[in-house]
């Protein structure tokens, strides 16, 4: 593990879990062979010496999210605290929709936010394909304990005979078939003798069970897809609550933490671990499953078919847009690791769902950066200053701290000269009540510069204020001691036109216009923000230099960040990470 927090952890119920486990010394017996397997290779090694396992077990079909980086923070954080481990375990059973973009990229993602998945020297990184072969091994044990059999049932007819909530179910005409016919079945489909949907494997429980999940669930299916890993190798792949118990119980994990919506399988996932480990593939302890209430934050949808849609539809730019919530998207939004695991403690973790305000995000980043950030300026719509007793030709250099919170970061230079940039809403032509910017006659201080006095300004033939005029009062330089001579209340930012730096920025809205765009039956793709983007031409401090990742407060605009695709120091290319204050009602 890479990351320390420099504080204490604050507790939670899964915390006061494993404190009462290591307690009771409930895994102080459990071997570890040093890579996954069932027991009898488990028992060739020595006492486990991580006091707790852990895993993340994302399906590689698309780019992780926020919701994701609250359950890594959990896990790998739990794994640090407890000096134990977090293994990494791709749960690529399902064959359709997984890819190797999506494995680098999360592997990309789980690192960039500070954690791995070594131990020691294990190197946890696991891909549940990788049990294919124990899956089947375990299967066969179970028929052969009349503990599943083959369903030759429509999958229309095992829907109908599955009961409702109200009404038990319809046990299947096959159920009591002889496990050798069972075994000869499943062995056929994996084979590849029948086709997709003509039978499954199911466990054999209780169809008039009143948990509708211990009714015979199906643990095999047909599929004669190739996979991105074990291509045409298998054409039945398990379902995702058959193989989960079994991948985490191949792994020594000790407590096995998933969403809330997971609780009604536990029956389930203890019901297999249990009957393995009577068949002697899995010793106790065997892992626990808990559950804690997932992320739901708000304006963002974090369901991974509907960032899916979003990109493959070309609402947005790419799994990596800014204005996603995946980790990608946020990185290059400007959000930095920090933040997100600032906002995951600050979050917390409980059992009861909520929605979590995007300002809460938002928040997290300004906490990190504002102590570390550069200041800088940039002028974002252009509006002409000139100074016009200044003398053409002339420059001359003006300093500002590089950031106020850190004396020691130093100061930075720019120059001062007769035209500037200044903001087009820093000036009016008539000013509204308590305006204290530039209108005719008013004096404001330039920013670590001097203070100066309106004089006129042009129009356009349209009517539109091209240029603003304006006398400095050459004894008010910031830093020499004239400067507090004269009083103002106004206080502008701005650029010396001659030396600043053109820039691209790109500007963020909200992507969408409903604070909940994936409740209920509302249409996300009609709420989507047409305005979400805008990008404008813009000038930035000369000294700026643009490279990828960098990040910056200018002053009164926000916190941005040099795209880390796009942006050269030739030619910057800004992203507004977020503004200064909160903007979201
Ligand atoms: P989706 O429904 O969007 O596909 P998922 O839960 O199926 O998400 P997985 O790749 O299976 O996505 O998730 C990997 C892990 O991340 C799981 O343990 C899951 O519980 C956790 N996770 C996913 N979304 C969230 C969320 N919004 N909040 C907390 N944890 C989450
Ligand atoms: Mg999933």
């Amino acid at each position: 593990m890479t990351t320390e927090s420099n504080t204490a952890p604050v507790s939670n119920f899964l915390r006061t879990i494993i404190d009462q486990d290591l307690k009771a010394q409930r895994h102080a017996t459990k071997r570890w062979a040093g890579k996954p397997g069932p027991a009898a290779v488990q028992k060739t090694g020595s006492i486990d010496t991580a006091s707790i396992r852990t895993r993340f077990p994302p399906e590689p079909n698309g780019y992780l999210h926020i919701g994701h980086a609250k359950s890594i923070c959990l896990n790998f954080g739990l794994a640090r605290d407890y000096n134990g481990a977090c293994h990494l375990r791709f749960d690529d059973t399902n064959p359709e929709k997984e890819e190797q973009e999506y494995v680098d990229a999360i592997i990309d993602m789980v690192h960039w936010l500070g954690f791995d998945w070594k131990y020691q020297e294990e190197d946890n990184l696991y891909f549940a394909s990788d049990y294919f072969a124990f899956m089947y091994e375990f299967a066969e044990a179970l028929i052969s304990a009349d503990l599943a059999y083959v369903d030759e049932q429509t999958a229309e007819q095992m829907r109908e005979n599955r009961g409702s909530l109200t009404s038990p179910g319809t046990d299947s005409p096959w159920r009591d078939r002889p496990a050798a016919e069972s075994l000869r079945l499943l062995g056929e489909m994996r084979d590849g003798a029948h086709p997709d949907g003509s039978m499954a494997l199911r466990a054999k429980i209780d169809m008039a069970s009143p948990n509708i999940n211990m009714r015979d669930p199906v643990m095999y299916r047909i599929r004669h897809a190739t996979h991105h890993r074990t291509g045409d190798a298998w054409c039945i792949y398990p379902m995702y609550s058959w193989a989960h118990p079994v991948e985490d119980a191949l792994e020594g994990i000790t407590h096995s933490i998933c969403t809330l919506e997971f609780e009604d399988q536990r029956p389930y996932y203890n019901w297999i671990l249990e009957h393995l480990r009577d068949l002697g593939f899995f010793s106790d302890p065997l892992p626990q499953q808990y559950e804690f209430a997932r992320l739901y934050l708000s304006y963002v949808v974090t369901s991974k078919r509907k960032l899916r849609q979003l990109v493959l539809e070309n609402h947005v730019h790419g799994w990596d847009d800014p204005r996603l919530p995946t980790l990608a998207g946020l990185r290059r939004r400007g959000y930095t690791a920090e933040s997100i695991r600032l906002f995951c403690e600050r979050i917390g973790v409980s059992k009861a769902d909520s929605r979590i305000d995007y300002s809460i995000l938002e928040q997290a980043l300004r906490d990190d950066l504002d102590p570390k950030a550069a200041r800088s300026v940039a002028v974002l719509d252009p509006i002409k200053l000139i100074i016009t007793n200044y003398p053409e030709g002339q420059s001359e250099t003006c300093s500002a701290p590089i950031n106020p919170h850190d004396p020691d970061a130093g100061r930075r230079e720019f120059p001062f000269s007769r035209e500037l940039w200044i903001e087009r809403d820093d000036f009016r032509e008539t000013p509204v009540k308590r305006y204290f910017r530039l209108f005719p006659d008013n004096l404001v201080r330039l920013k670590y510069g001097y203070v100066v006095k309106c004089t006129g300004f042009v129009k356009d033939s349209d009517g539109n204020v091209v240029e603003v005029h304006a006398e400095y009062l050459p004894d008010t330089k910031s830093g020499t001691p004239g400067a507090d001579s004269v009083k103002v209340k106004g206080n502008i930012t701005w650029i010396s036109a001659q030396h600043a730096v053109a820039a691209e920025i790109r500007l963020y809205d909200r992507l969408f216009t409903d604070a909940h765009p994936d409740v209920g039956d509302k249409d996300f793709l009609t709420l989507i923000n047409p305005n979400s983007l805008s990008v404008v031409q813009g000038w930035v401090e000369p000294g700026l230099v643009a490279e990828a990742g960098a990040h910056w407060q200018f002053e009164r605009l926000g916190y941005f960040v040099a795209d880390r695709i796009e942006s050269t120091p030739e030619k910057p290319v800004l992203n507004r990470s977020t503004t200064l204050r909160d903007t979201w009602v």
